[in-house]
């Protein structure tokens, strides 16, 4: 427990909303606190957006996108991009401690892997604004017929806790690079560092109304931005169940949806494995991020006679005490259902400013049936099932067996069987003898009830685009079906 430090939250912060280029408070005056969750105490108080607010934000990015930013080339988007990326790198050192102050994750964490990836994602896709093209079209006759690829328009993006910054970046980049305008819901638990990437917008010289960010709860917030007229593309990042929400409230206007939602990945060790990479990529993959990541490694099927599960690990608080809660009701589940806890299971004693901490052990569970809850729902926690198997026809179907298909880690020495299964695995990201490897470049998104669309790479941009096919008559002449 260690690696996480108390942070100064003696004088809590306070944030306005922003809307149209204007730090604002709610229409209704109303604001919200957000503790860390390492002390319990108050971290920031932040102005609470509800749908009059969503739809002041939703007016403003229309504008925006009707007006001054449909005006700027593809190169000064992405030179604004590229700025903010610079400028969130000479700011990382701070954003660094907010993110942890504000979720909970440990400053090595922050620090080393959710900023780098943040500034590399505006950077990246900085590099896109100049290179989304149409193509032309080799059609008969007399016409020649081009496509253009535009931007869809207004984005209503809704974002979760676990990674706040990294969430952000993951859908404003792409947003911003092909031309949209944004309105940005950041998780009630962590809106501090989005409203601190706003100030970091505004310096980056993106006009007024491109970027609004609107922090509230997701039952009124949320829910307005999914629901309402003005958005034509939402993009979501939470539960299944929420997602099916969104997808039902977004249907009504029919604006696009893409959706990252749970997982339930299987983590597949091989007897034949390298057992300290896989050992310690087995712990990557269950117990980084304090196990709250859509990808975790949370079903471990071993191979007979491998045990995976010896070393110690360094963990900060889970985000919220309603996360706690729900982990520890997953624990009494397990148990009730006939799994064994190896190690784990229990809130650690903790002194100090960290007695009201919400920090729990990391979790073992053998025993488990892959048709058990423990392995079957997200617990979004650092518990992990392990699951024996011997025979590999059964194991893909084991594997398999769950509604929803994110991810999924192999470690094999066996080339072949490696491949194998990356074919046979119904999950939209594969890791074999590594996990929870991301890039900016590569994509990632899930299949079944993980969602669709694609986050990062140029599939992002596919998200973010419409297609216009335009038909050009070539020959000059009347087209003739009725007569001439
Ligand atoms: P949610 O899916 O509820 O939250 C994700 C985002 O959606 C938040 O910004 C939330 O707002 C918002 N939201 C909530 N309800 C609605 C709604 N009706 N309409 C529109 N937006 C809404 O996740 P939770 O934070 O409640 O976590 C619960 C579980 O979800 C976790 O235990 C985990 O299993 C899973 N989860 C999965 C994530 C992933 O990356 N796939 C990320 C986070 C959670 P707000 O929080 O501000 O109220």
């Amino acid at each position: 427990m260690s690696s996480v430090q108390p942070a100064e939250t003696k004088t809590p912060r306070k944030y306005q909303l922003l809307i149209d280029g204007k730090w604002v408070d709610a229409e209704s005056g109303k604001t919200f606190l957000t503790p860390n969750p390492a002390t319990g105490e108050t971290l920031a108080e932040v102005a609470e957006a509800d749908k009059a607010d969503i739809d002041k934000a939703v007016k403003a990015a229309r504008r925006a996108f009707e007006g001054k930013w449909s005006k700027i080339s593809a190169r000064d988007r992405g030179r604004m991009l590229y700025k903010l990326s610079q400028l969130i790198e000479e700011n990382s050192a701070e954003l660094a401690a907010l993110e942890t102050a504000d979720n909970g994750k440990p400053i090595k964490e922050s620090s080393y892997v959710d900023l780098p990836q943040v500034a590399e994602n505006f950077e990246y896709f900085a590099g896109w604004a100049t290179k989304i093209e149409g193509e032309t079209i080799p059609v008969p006759g007399q016409m020649f017929n081009y496509t253009l690829r535009e931007p869809v328009g207004v984005c209503g993006q809704i974002i979760p806790w676990n990674f706040p910054l990294l969430m952000a970046a993951w859908k404003l980049a792409p947003a911003l690079a092909a031309g949209n305008t944004v309105v940005l819901k950041p998780a009630e638990q962590t809106p501090v560092n989005a409203m601190e990437l706003g100030k970091l917008i505004e310096q980056a010289g993106f006009p007024e109304g491109v970027v609004n960010i609107v922090p509230g709860y997701g039952e009124t917030a949320g829910a307005a931005l999914a629901a309402h007229p003005g958005i034509d593309k939402v993009a979501f990042t939470g539960s299944t169940e929420v997602g099916k929400l969104v997808a039902k409230a977004a249907a009504d206007n029919l604006s696009k949806v893409s959706l990252e939602l749970g997982g339930k990945a299987p983590n597949i060790v091989f007897a034949d494995a390298d057992l300290e990479q896989a050992v310690n990529g087995a712990m990557m993959g269950i117990f980084f991020n304090q196990g709250q990541v859509c990808c975790a490694g949370s079903r471990l099927f071993v191979q007979e006679d491998v045990n995976p599960m010896d070393k110690a690990t360094h963990m900060g608080p889970q985000v919220s005490e309603e996360q706690l809660n729900r982990i520890k009701g997953y624990v009494d589940i397990a148990q009730k259902e006939g799994a064994t806890v190896v190690s784990g299971g229990v809130s650690p004693k903790l002194e100090g400013a960290f007695q009201k901490g919400y920090f729990f052990q990391p979790t073992i569970f053998s025993d488990v049936k892959n048709q058990m809850r423990v392995a079957q729902e997200e617990i979004f926690g650092p518990v992990v099932s392990v699951i024996g198997f011997r025979d590999e026809d059964d194991l893909i179907k084991q594997a398999n067996d769950t509604i929803y298909g994110l991810s999924a880690g192999l470690w094999t020495k066996d080339i072949t069987r490696a491949h194998r299964f990356a074919k046979e695995i119904r999950a939209g990201v594969i890791w074999i003898n590594t996990y929870n490897m991301f890039n900016a470049a590569s994509p990632f998104g899930g299949y079944k009830q993980s969602g669709y669309g694609r986050e990062m790479g140029k599939h992002a941009l596919e998200m973010y685009t419409n297609v216009k096919s335009v038909w050009v008559d070539l020959s000059g002449k009347p087209i003739g079906w009725f007569g001439n």
